[in-house]
C-alpha cells in the first residue's frame, strides 16, 4: 500500500498514479490529486 500524500488515502500500488516530483517518486489516488498536488509544490 501507498499513501496519497494529497488526500491522505492509502491505495495498492497498482491503483497508484505514479509521478516523480523534484526528483521524488509519489503515489496518488487519482490524476486530480496529482495535479492538486503538484500546484502545492510550486512556490
Ligand atoms: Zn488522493
Amino acid at each position: 500500500m501507498v499513501e496519497d500524500p494529497q488526500c491522505g488515502t492509502f491505495l495498492p500500488l497498482s491503483e497508484a498514479v505514479k509521478a516523480t516530483i523534484h526528483g521524488r517518486q509519489h503515489y496518488f489516488c487519482s490524476k486530480k490529486c496529482l495535479k492538486e498536488y503538484k500546484k502545492t509544490q510550486n512556490p
